[in-house]
């Protein structure tokens, strides 16, 4: 006998397994389209192994409220005449969370099977679910399968079967006395028209005030005035809103079945767990956190990736490369080589080589290091470690009053500051929010990658001090947690932190695809500004350091002058001259290092091509002590300066304001002019203060004393005062409770 056609929604949460078990029955070759007027995804098809029998996969919702087309689709669908039984989806490894909308599926009165899923893996858990008890309380069949192993299956669809068959069913399970009392005058007060089997459905969504439901039933005045009655006496008695009446009364249900139809295995640590037992470990979670830093910095630019930008430097920027038996010329080699065949001036071809070719070669040449500085960091966010670390920052945050949230914007700001920058959206109080936007782009991002192996070459002789650049990722890191605490005990930023709580996901292998993504994104970002605002800068820098007065005469400097100085005499020579005032007492008085330092507030990228075009290097990463040592000497030294003096540049240049496109998304984030003008003075003096302190300081090492000296004393004093004093009475607000970091595990 042919079976009669059978149709069957499949229902569930999301992850349930539902389009697993679609596919595995449907051999996943249906109909997919969306749903009448949403953009909801609707798939339909035929039983591989009875074709009598059609599957509809709902969309995977929570729960059957309203608020999501999603929800009201599945709902729509549930409670119309199409399907002839409804197989509700659950992960039974998750019982307690995909209970909530099967007991409303249930209650919706459709003929319901309900299909416990992922049995392999409850076996392998060792918990025990008793199906017997679970169908009793669910008023519906309980059958245990495995869409992945496909077990149960046979089972599943003959028990949907019979249910169909029953057509009506009325729910199990109840609530609480005196609500079922309510709900049985309101469905006493629905029309005849409303059938024995939705009765009870409707009278709990007229209880909630679902509008939608309300519509449905079309009560009349007296009817609707009768139920708004009892509802809000109910409410009264309740102190509660209805609709938070009936989850609670959901809840109670479910906890109840939980009870007397779930045995948990005790409990085994998952490996998640066991991780995090020494990852987030009161003692051992900061020092692990600066181990592994400490290694991706060591990698990205000590090691590996300086290999790649050496590779880089040499061959495409250096002396050109033979590859597969061809030989190739460098870019500089192939740029000069043209311009000269074309009959090009000695004037265009310094522009190209000297100012573009170097600056934005200078530039490109660290893709290699930032390349594996992006893959070592993405692969510590997406892999959920990163989460972590928030957690364990924020138990040293909140002893200074700060809050963990600001640990992401940091975390971000390793990228890039204006994605670091818009990230503080999430952190609800204002002065926190605000403190983080002023301080968040301390950290390192990708572009002062450059200075950071700039100021390594320039430090020893040669940019291999791998440890020196783990050392300015912990200066960054510790200029957020200073400031944060200076500026906490201040009146503008007083107050208790944001409660921190964060779900962590369990540790697992990010996908590749993501994670490429991830890092491409970045990289081509950092790709792009170096054809954009950096080749744009380079010609600039390159006309303003060309260009100048010589015995009167203005013009194109290497044809007024022999001087291999000639650039002494140029007109950024003279704009940086006429600000090494402020940098004098820092030691790097040089017009060269304050027009790198000036050019740095473009692009922080500037810093390292301004270098470069000066020195018309563009091999400036090569371990070459010699080069160095002449970089160090036209820089620093020459003007006074001494290893101090090149540390505080570094300084000063890493803390200082951020870049025009940082600027501007603080300028968007604070909105307001004053509260930007705060965070660039403060960032710029903040940096200032530091470099002073470690030129002079180092300055007195060496025996050297001067009324700067005591300027740096003064503000270290201060600093430690403001460090150090206690928090200013009320400043943590009213209510000084702790309030105790929470953190849940997923
Ligand atoms: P949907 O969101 O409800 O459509 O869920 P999916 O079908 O996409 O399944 C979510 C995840 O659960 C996928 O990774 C599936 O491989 C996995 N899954 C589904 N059914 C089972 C099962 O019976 N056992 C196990 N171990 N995993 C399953
Ligand atoms: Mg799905």
């Amino acid at each position: 006998m042919a079976a009669s056609q059978l149709h069957v929604a499949l229902a569930g949460n999301p992850n349930c397994g539902k389009t697993t078990l679609f596919n595995l029955i449907t051999g996943a070759n249906g109909y997919v389209g969306n749903w009448p007027g949403v953009t909801v995804e609707k798939k339909e098809a035929k039983l591989t192994s009875d074709k009598s029998v059609t599957i509809t996969d709902l969309p995977g919702i929570y729960s059957l409220s309203p608020y999501s087309p999603e929800e009201v689709v599945a709902r729509d669908y549930i409670m119309s005449d199409e399907p002839d039984v409804v197989i509700q989806v659950l992960d039974a490894t998750n019982l307690e969370r995909n209970l909530y909308l099967a007991l409303q599926v249930v209650e919706t009165g459709k003929p319901v099977v309900v299909a416990l899923n992922m049995a392999d893996l409850v076996e392998k858990n060792g918990d025990k679910i008793d199906t017997k008890r679970l169908s009793k309380a669910l008023g519906a069949p309980v059958v245990m399968i495995s869409a992945l192993k496909n077990t149960g299956i046979d089972e599943l669809f003959a028990k949907a079967r019979e249910a169909a068959a029953k057509k009506a069913e009325v729910p199990e399970h109840k609530f609480d006395s005196a609500i079922e009392d309510v709900l049985d005058h309101i469905e006493n007060c629905l029309p005849q028209s409303v059938p024995v089997n939705k009765r009870r459905y409707y009278a709990v969504k007229l209880f909630e005030r679902d509008a939608q439901a309300v519509k449905l039933v079309n009560l009349n005045k007296e009817q609707a005035d009768r139920v708004e009655q009892l509802v809000s006496q109910c409410e009264k008695d309740c102190d509660d809103d209805s609709e938070s009446i009936i989850t609670g009364e959901r809840y109670a249900v479910i906890a109840h079945i939980i009870d007397e139809c779930l045995k948990k295995a005790p409990e085994k640590m998952s490996i998640s767990e066991k991780i995090d037992r020494v990852v987030t470990n009161r003692w051992l979670g900061l020092p692990i956190f600066v181990l592994v830093m400490w290694a991706v910095y060591y990698i990205a630019i000590g090691t590996i990736g300086t290999a790649g930008t050496d590779w880089v430097n040499d061959n495409l920027f250096g002396d050109g490369f033979t590859l597969f038996g061809a030989s190739f010329p460098s870019v500089p080699g192939l740029f000069e080589g043209w311009l000269t065949a074309a009959g090009a001036s000695d004037l265009v071809i310094s522009l190209v080589n000297d100012g573009i070719v170097a600056g934005v070669g200078a530039v490109l040449g660290f893709i290699p290091q930032m390349f594996v500085l992006f893959i070592l960091l993405s692969f510590l966010e997406d892999c959920g470690y990163m989460a972590r670390v928030a957690f364990v920052m924020d138990r040293v945050f909140r002893r200074f009053g700060l809050s963990g949230k600001s640990f992401i914007p940091m975390l971000v700001s390793t990228g890039c500051g204006v994605p670091g920058v818009l990230s503080t959206k999430t952190i609800e109080n204002e002065k926190d929010r605000r403190m983080t936007v002023m301080t968040t782009t301390f950290i390192p991002c990708g572009a002062k990658l450059p200075i950071i192996a700039l100021l390594m070459g320039a430090l020893i002789g040669n940019n291999d001090a791998s440890w020196i650049s783990p050392l300015f990722y912990f200066l960054g890191v510790v200029a957020v947690i200073v400031s944060g605490i200076m500026l906490k005990k201040t009146k503008l930023f007083a107050g208790r932190p944001t409660p921190f709580v964060m779900e962590l996901p369990a540790y697992h292998m990010p996908s590749i695809r993501s994670w490429a993504l991830h890092v491409w994104e970045r990289v081509s970002a950092y790709i792009k500004k170096a054809f954009t605002i950096i080749f744009a800068s380079t010609i600039v820098i390159w006309f303003l350091s060309n260009f100048g007065v010589f015995e009167g005469a203005f013009g194109f400097l290497p044809d007024l002058t022999d001087a291999d100085e000639f650039m002494d005499y140029s007109v950024l020579a003279m704009l940086g001259s006429a600000l090494s005032w402020i940098f004098a007492p820092l030691g790097f008085a040089s017009w060269q290092a304050v027009a790198m330092s000036i050019s740095g507030l473009v692009a922080k990228e500037n810093v390292m091509a301004t270098a470069a075009s000066l020195l018309s290097m563009s091999d400036a990463t090569e371990a070459d002590p010699e080069l160095w040592h002449a970089f160090a000497q036209q820089m620093f030294f020459n003007h006074g300066g001494t290893v101090g003096a090149i540390a505080a540049f570094g300084a000063f240049n890493l803390l200082c304001a951020p870049c025009f496109a940082a600027m501007g998304t603080i300028r968007a984030q604070m909105n307001s002019g004053k509260w930007t003008a705060i965070a660039l003075g403060y960032e710029c003096g903040f940096a200032w203060v530091i470099g002073l302190m470690i030129n002079q300081f180092y300055l007195l090492s060496q025996g050297v004393f001067s009324i700067w000296t005591i300027v740096a004393v003064a503000f270290a004093a201060a600093i430690l005062f403001q460090l150090f004093r206690p928090m200013p009475k009320g400043a943590m607000g009213e209510d000084d409770n702790e309030v105790a970091p929470s953190v849940s595990a997923a």
